[in-house]
């Protein structure tokens, strides 16, 4: 019985991600979850790729979901795009972004004017990875400070995602890690994903996640 509900939740969330992904079809705007563990830098990293793309003429709007606070919304809204802020605390508090309260959240925008958002989902890289938003495009960042061995332990989410942004890279003179491991590490877990080194700090090698992000969004 209890096995049939789980069932249902995670059914009846894809067919809302599936509506999700129509509308994005129909209003002609992409979508990009960004996920990972509290702390990565998906913050810092929006505030840092945000002017870049719209200097390159993205009209840009970010879904920010956190169980509690709107600090990172605030953050956000500084750069005058439109921003959603969702906290899971009055329903639950729950630890990730379901396609219900993403649906409802793109409706606070007006749609035709935008080309890509930006799902800042909740810091937990256990269950954002089993919900799907109705991205077209799932990202994680992972920090050098995470170590080496997380994609091992949580491989979903790597599994699920089509590029890593490996962020943090200025601190790794100062860390005892081994980033041809971390990267071996996602690998072998996902060949297929997409790996982009750099530091939402120091801007060092933005470049390649703003080219990126822009080529997916021309690919649709
Ligand atoms: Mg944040
Ligand atoms: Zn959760």
């Amino acid at each position: 019985m209890k096995i049939q509900i789980v069932r249902d939740v995670l059914e009846a969330n894809d067919q809302l991600a599936g509506d999700i992904r129509n509308v994005a079809k129909k209003e002609g705007f992409t979508l990009v979850n960004i996920m990972s563990s509290p702390g990565s830098g998906k913050t810092t990293f929006l505030e840092r790729l945000i002017p870049e793309l719209t200097k390159k003429g993205l009209r840009i709007a970010v879904i920010e979901g956190d169980i509690t606070t709107t600090t990172d919304a605030e953050r956000i809204a500084q750069m005058n795009i439109p921003v959603a802020q969702i906290n899971t605390e009055p329903f639950g508090g729950d630890c990730h972004l379901g396609a219900e309260v993403i649906l409802p959240a793109l409706h606070k925008f007006d749609l035709s004017k935008l080309d890509l958002i930006f799902i800042e989902n909740v810091g937990n890289l256990v269950c954002p990875a089993e919900f799907d938003t109705g991205a077209n495009f799932n990202f994680v960042v992972i920090s050098t400070t995470e170590g080496e061995d997380k994609p091992l332990k949580y491989p979903l989410m790597f599994r699920v995602c089509d590029t890593a942004i490996i962020n943090k890279i200025d601190l790794i003179r100062y860390l005892d890690m081994d980033i041809s491991l971390l990267e071996k590490n996602i690998k072998q877990i996902n060949s297929d994903i997409r790996l982009v080194k750099c530091s939402a700090k120091t801007g060092e090698n933005l470049e390649e996640a703003v080219n990126l992000i822009v080529s997916l969004v021309n690919s649709r």
